[in-house]
């Protein structure tokens, strides 16, 4: 099940095209949407809602075409956006029942969910305060109540942990993996900090310069190819080099114990060849395994 399709969809403002025909399936889970200020997170989202008409392409968001049916959209997604978007005056909870009734819920319903949903995001003491006298930290977690409160199928969180110290940041991350993980929500993360979404996302959609340039499960983006392995011996040995370099295989690095090396792609049996190289130097191999890169390493690649 997919919670958005997208087929070639293109947002322009002016002449400066801010997403670029882009195709890509939103699967369901926590997803992240990876991408450094300005590669267009932002008008992704705000076109999957309506908010901005596409230029080409278009698409659809919970089986809604979002050309047609952005009101049928609105009422099952949940937006917290990257700017403030409370309304000066209000009290959380005003602000928060508001935005259910928004979404279409009744007045008495909106105001009792919007209690509960302050309660969960830790605003709980501070709901009757008016939002323009929080804290950087507790207005993000006031822009998520108001995104939650009509208990929406799908979320979208744009840079949720701008501005956060550590600790708020974890705690921002925490609330927004059980939401998706926990609660059952559809969540998509946008984010231009590979450790938010490492922490919290199933996949990641990789965006630079208004295009997708990758897609995968956040486990598999950082396994180098099927070639490159990461090996320890049991302790320090001069001619493990050579030998693994007999059987066909490049040393990519070397400290102490510790090895990187490669194989040809087609080599049918590396590990073999690792034992058997350690077998004739009287070695013992501790840990083979698949190289890993940083997911940092895998954006670069994906965006140069
Ligand atoms: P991100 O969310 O990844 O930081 P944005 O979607 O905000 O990226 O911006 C993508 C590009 O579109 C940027 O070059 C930005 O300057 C431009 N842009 C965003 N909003 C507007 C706007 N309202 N008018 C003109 N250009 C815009």
């Amino acid at each position: 099940m997919h919670v958005a399709d997208l087929r070639g969809l293109t947002v322009a403002y002016g002449n400066k095209v801010a997403v670029q025909d882009f195709t890509c399936s939103i699967p369901e889970g926590c997803i992240g949407l990876l991408g450094p200020n300005g590669a267009g997170k932002s008008t992704l989202i705000r076109a999957l809602l309506g908010f901005v008409d596409p230029a080409g392409g278009g698409g659809t968001v919970l089986g809604h075409n979002i050309a047609t049916h952005p009101l049928e959209i609105r009422m099952n997604v949940g937006l917290m956006p990257e700017m403030d978007c409370h309304i000066p005056g209000m009290t959380a909870v005003e602000f928060t029942a508001y935005a259910g009734e928004l979404s279409g819920m009744p007045r008495e319903q909106a105001m009792r969910r919007a209690h509960e949903v302050l309660e969960y995001c830790g605003l709980g003491e501070a709901r009757y305060r008016n939002i323009e006298t929080y804290s950087t930290g507790m207005k993000q977690k006031a822009k998520l109540a108001q995104a939650v409160v009509h208990g929406p199928k799908l979320l979208f969180l744009d840079e949720p942990t701008n501005g956060l110290d550590p600790a708020g940041r974890d705690e921002m991350l925490a609330m927004i993996k059980d939401i998706s993980h926990g609660k059952g929500v559809n969540v998509v993360l946008s984010s231009h900090l590979l450790p938010d979404i490492e922490k919290t996302c199933d996949e990641v959609i990789v965006m630079h310069n208004g295009k997708l340039r990758a897609q995968e499960s956040v486990k598999t983006i950082r396994v180098v190819g099927t070639s490159l392995y990461d090996l320890e011996l049991k302790l320090p040995n001069d001619g493990f080099s050579d030998a693994i370099t007999r059987k066909s295989a490049k040393v990519i690095h070397n400290f102490s114990t510790r090895y990187r090396v490669e194989f040809p792609a087609d080599f049918p049996t590396p590990t073999r060849a690792v034992f058997e190289a350690a077998k004739e130097v009287g070695a013992q191999v501790r840990v083979l395994a698949h190289a890993q890169r940083s997911l940092e390493e895998a954006f670069l690649e994906a965006v140069q």
